[in-house]
Order: C-alpha cells, then sequence, then structure tokens
C-alpha cells in the first residue's frame, strides 16, 4: 500500500461514519472504482481496529500492518471467485460462520463484500438473511458498481455511499506524490484514467501505455491515410492475445480469495473452464481497445468544437488530433463513432477479432473523405 491516511480519501469521511452513534450495521458502497473503493475500506478497517491514540489510527503499528496485508483476524474479504466470478452462496455461507465466531480481538468484526453485484441469486439472498438477522459486533459493507443489480431489499437496508469519480488534478497530485510519477506521465495518465483511480493505477504500467499507444496512433493513422490496414490488425489481434495471457498468469488474477473467511483459493479449474475465464478476459481487453478508438473521435470532436487541449483524453496526439478535426464534419465523426460500435459488437457476437479490425479500418478508411 502506498498510501497514507492524510492521502486523497477523508478519513473524516469514514471517523464520521464510525463515531455516529447511529453506525449502521451494514453499507453499501456505490460507485466505478474499485480502488478507491478499497481504499476507504482500508481506513475503516484501520479506524476501527487501531488503538494508537489520536483522532483515527496510525498506519504503522501491528494491526494497521496486519490489515494492510489481509491478514487481521477480525477483518473479512469476500469476492467473486470461480470460473463465472461470481458470488456463490457457499462463500456467503462460510463468511456467515466466521461472523458468528467469537472475534479475536473482542471487538467488533468487519466483512467487506467486493464485486457484490456479481451474486448469484441465491448468495443475495443469504446475504439479505445476515442483513436483516446481524450478528453482534459485526459491520458488513458490501460494493459495488451498479445498484441495479443489486436486490432492492438489500439496498433498502444498508446505509449507502456513493463514490464519485475523481477530478483529473487529483488523480494527477497521487501519481506525482504517491507513484513518483513525472509531471508528463502524471498528466498523461491521469487524462487516460478518466477519474478512476482502478484505471489510473492501470496506466501508470509502461506495457499498458505502450500498447494504449499504438492502439490510438494506429486508429489515428486511418485518418491520415497511412495506415497498414492488414499488418495492424494482425499485429493489435497479437497484442492483445498476448495482454491476456498475461492477466491470466498474474498473481491478482489466480488469487480468488483475500484474506479471512472461507478457503477456495485450492480449487483446480479444469481445460474448459479457464477458456471460459479467458473469454472473459478477451471480451474485457478489446472492450478496452475499442474504447480506445472511440476516445480518439470523442477528442476529435470536442477539439473541433472547443479547441481546447486541456479536456483531451489522449492530448499526446495533439497534433494529429488538431489536423484531423479540420478535416471532417461532426456528423461524419458521429458516423463513424457508430462503426466503432458497430465492429465490437460484431466481435462480441464471437467474431474473430482480426477480422472485425480488419472490416472497421477498411470501412473507416473507404469512408474518411475530408470535407
Ligand atoms: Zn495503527
Amino acid at each position: 500500500m502506498s498510501w497514507r491516511k492524510s492521502d486523497i480519501w477523508n478519513t473524516s469521511l469514514v471517523k464520521r461514519m464510525l463515531e455516529s452513534q447511529r453506525v449502521a450495521q451494514s453499507h453499501l458502497f456505490l460507485g466505478h472504482d474499485q480502488q478507491k473503493k478499497i481504499w476507504v475500506a482500508m481506513s475503516m478497517a484501520k479506524a476501527l481496529f487501531c488503538n494508537a491514540p489520536g483522532a483515527d489510527y496510525c498506519d504503522q503499528c501491528a494491526t494497521c500492518r496486519k490489515i494492510d496485508s489481509h491478514n487481521h483476524p477480525d477483518v473479512f474479504w469476500l469476492r467473486p471467485s470461480g470460473k463465472a466470478r461470481v458470488i456463490k452462496i457457499d462463500m456467503v455461507r462460510n463468511l456467515q460462520a466466521s461472523l458468528s465466531l467469537k472475534s479475536y480481538e473482542g471487538g467488533k468484526k468487519i466483512a467487506f463484500i467486493l464485486e457484490s453485484d456479481n451474486m448469484r441469486e441465491d448468495a443475495a439472498n443469504a446475504m439479505l438473511k445476515t442483513i436483516e438477522e446481524p450478528t453482534e459486533n459485526t459491520i458488513l459493507v458490501l460494493m459495488a458498481g451498479d445498484i441495479e443489480r443489486i436486490l432492492p431489499t438489500i439496498v433498502s437496508r444498508c446505509q449507502q455511499l456513493y463514490f464519485p469519480l475523481a477530478h483529473k488534478n487529483e488523480i494527477r497530485d497521487y501519481l506525482m506524490d504517491q507513484q513518483g510519477c513525472s509531471p508528463e506521465k502524471a498528466d498523461l495518465v491521469a487524462a487516460l484514467s478518466r477519474g478512476n483511480y482502478s484505471l489510473a493505477s492501470r496506466y501508470v504500467d509502461d506495457d499498458r501505455r505502450k500498447w494504449r499507444d499504438f492502439a490510438v496512433s494506429s486508429f489515428l493513422n486511418v485518418f491520415e491515410g497511412t495506415l497498414d490496414i492488414f499488418e495492424v490488425s494482425a499485429k493489435m489481434d497479437a497484442w492483445l492475445h498476448e495482454l491476456v495471457k498475461k492477466t491470466m498468469m498474474s498473481d491478482d488474477f489466480i488469487e480468488t480469495e483475500v484474506g479471512g473467511g472461507d478457503d477456495e483459493s485450492s480449487e483446480v479449474l479444469s481445460d474448459m473452464e479457464i477458456k471460459a475465464l479467458e473469454k472473459g478476459v478477451l471480451i474485457d481487453e478489446a472492450r478496452e481497445l475499442f474504447q480506445f478508438f472511440q476516445s480518439c473521435i470523442r477528442d476529435i470532436i470536442i477539439f473541433k468544437e472547443t479547441q481546447e487541449k486541456s479536456v483531451l483524453i489522449n492530448h499526446d496526439k495533439m497534433n494529429s488530433i488538431d489536423a484531423i478535426c479540420r478535416q471532417y464534419s461532426v456528423q461524419d465523426l458521429k458516423n463513424y463513432m457508430e462503426y466503432v460500435e458497430e465492429a465490437y459488437r460484431s466481435f462480441h457476437g464471437n467474431i474473430n477479432l482480426r477480422f472485425v479490425l480488419e472490416i472497421l479500418f477498411d470501412r473507416l478508411s473507404c469512408s474518411v473523405e475530408p470535407v
């Protein structure tokens, strides 16, 4: 963990939650930035268990360190696992069993349920029961991206906390102060993150940025009439499959469960299950690739209409964007956006990625007729 309590997420919020006489037993953290929710969760656990004198927590004692490394016996973490990446009923039951035991330190227990919008129906019903009939001294924190995918009966019984996306400058400061990024790198990563700390962590990685640079430059080449469609489609396809392989092998991906609670990490996956997982990762990576393309068109439209560099995502491609935006009408650009969306949909319909890219680039090349 490379953040401190003074950073970004104001502990005053966590403090208010915990010091209030009305501390809810069940909370629902909503928002699309997983990283931010986890940071606040960590703060919450530390504020609850750290005994150091002072207002919130020290971030240095054995207790705080145990929480950081997911080794605190009274702090439980649950997240989707298995081939379907869902929270299953036995995982909820195991958590219930752990929570019903006496706490190690004689105080409270806290459980964080990550991605609780990926919960099977029976698991959600079991979770609802846990919320309705809480064990004494237990705090439950469910985290989710979409409120629509949570049982309304769960939503209504939780104290909700919404996590908005951060301002670009906030992420830029964090990257420079906490991640040691240069101002140029921080500027670019902050723009690419679109207010999401989880995405920012992703683009701090040099390989990730190289991939994005290749994807974005190639896409802009279509408009500049300099793209070698077949060569680039093949390279993009191969690169993307490399990324999938890398993700499949990463520790974070293999780990199916963190911290206390049940232990399903020994679950052995069959070849078919691994293939299904791989497909999920491939779809996620491809979605990101098509989002790169869309971000280029978005930037071209925005720059055409505002001439404002600071609002561009791909501001490092300023020269290309400036030249391209003079050549096409907004309506043309909106049509190209539609082509990208159609291409993504056909990929989703199980058409080979390389083939989808070839068709997309060819279609765009044929229709990009400057005004
Ligand atoms: Zn401490």
